[in-house]
């Protein structure tokens, strides 16, 4: 029996390096002092923060970024009987936060070489149901915004963008964010922004709508004990709050790494049996580096092989996942043969250019 040996190149580093430890350290500590934990100055400065750092006019920290999608389509009065149009391919919670605001998630299928909603679909998906689009930023590249806003403008639908995976992310030049009336974020730990937990936010250039996104985040109170409507309850919390302060000033350094490993990705791979997908938009912002292969276990097998860890996003179609299939959902043939074949390479901005190197040379000398 062999011993397996933990990889040389990890997929991810989730620990604090020395400097990000130093200012959460004293986040916390400063949260800690002040006893206020809930609903209190970190959460309302990081608002303000994060939404100039993102060039929204409002920001309202929730509790997860599946409850900023739910919260800001229940905002926009979105429920049972309306339909969303959204990606086959994304963290399945983008279609479970429709199905939580009620309303049914209908899938279009992809543009196979943005891998975001393919405009063309979306329009062949609307129904006299359809109230909203929710494309994905996915990967850190955003979708198709001036198609899917001529489309959104042309049917009277709502634009909700899924930023999870695309904080400061441009299209075309404009800030992710700007073309839709509101956008959620996810502070999930291995995201672009990420907390030592669970947070989200909505960003929205709507002052009435943040408003109401800040009311059914706290149980839809006007004031205390005054329940106007039913609410979730879904805070960002102090802690984590002062966290994001401490990590949001790096977050612009963080991305301009992102893009120099993506780079050297591409130019190990020029010529290479994998498929690269292509950069559609110097504003990607590369959460993710995905490659495809139809021969996915094996080039899996020899990168464990060369000691470096990849992962799988996604496997599964949203519209195969059982939890869907109560929405009886349209099939997606591309988004089938992209998840059969699409594999991440490590990608976070603590990677050395001599990790970097290593991955690059043992993906390029994959024999497909
Ligand atoms: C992470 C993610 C979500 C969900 O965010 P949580 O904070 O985990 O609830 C939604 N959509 C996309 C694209 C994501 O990557």
């Amino acid at each position: 029996m062999t011993t397996p040996v933990a990889p040389r190149v990890r997929f991810n580093a989730l620990v604090p390096d020395e400097a990000d430890r130093a200012g959460i350290d004293a986040a916390i500590h400063r949260v800690v002092d002040r006893g206020w934990f809930v609903l209190g100055p970190e959460v309302e400065a990081f608002e303000a923060e994060f939404a100039a750092a993102t060039q929204a006019p409002h920001a309202v920290g929730v509790g997860t970024g599946t409850d900023a999608i739910t919260l800001a389509l229940r905002a926009l009065d979105l429920g049972p009987g309306d339909e969303v149009i959204t990606t086959p391919l994304s963290a399945a919670y983008t279609a479970l936060a429709v199905m939580m605001a009620g309303a049914r998630p209908v899938f279009a299928d992809l543009d196979p070489a943005r891998l975001t909603l393919d405009p063309a679909a979306i329009e062949a998906a609307i129904t006299p149901r359809t109230r909203a689009i929710l494309p994905v930023h996915l990967y850190g590249q955003p979708a198709d915004m001036p198609r899917i806003a001529a489309i959104a403008e042309r049917h009277g639908l709502a634009i909700v963008e899924d930023a999870a995976q695309a904080h400061l992310a441009t299209c075309g030049g404009q800030p992710v964010g700007s073309w839709g009336i509101a956008t959620a974020y996810s502070f999930y730990p291995t995201k672009n922004l990420g907390a030592l937990g669970d947070g989200g936010a909505v960003t929205t250039r709507d002052a009435t709508l943040a408003a109401r996104i800040a009311r059914l985040r706290n149980g839809g109170q006007t004031t205390r004990y005054q329940h106007a409507e039913p609410g979730a309850n879904s805070r960002l919390d102090e802690m984590q709050a002062a966290i994001l302060r401490a990590r949001l000033p790096h977050l612009a350094a963080a991305t301009a790494r992102r893009r120099a490993i993506a780079a050297r990705y591409r130019a190990a791979l020029a010529g290479a049996s994998l498929t690269v997908p292509p950069e559609c938009d110097a504003g990607h912002v590369y959460h993710l580096f995905p490659v495809l292969t139809p021969h996915r276990d094996r080039f899996q097998a020899h990168m464990t092989a060369a000691g470096i860890e990849t992962l799988i996003h996604y496997p599964v179609p949203i519209p195969r996942q059982p939890a869907l299939a109560a929405t009886s959902p349209a099939p997606c043939p591309i988004a089938d043969r992209i998840t059969a074949e699409v594999v991440s390479l490590p990608m976070y901005p603590g990677l050395t250019d001599t990790e970097v190197a290593a991955v690059g040379a043992a993906a390029a000398g994959f024999a497909g």
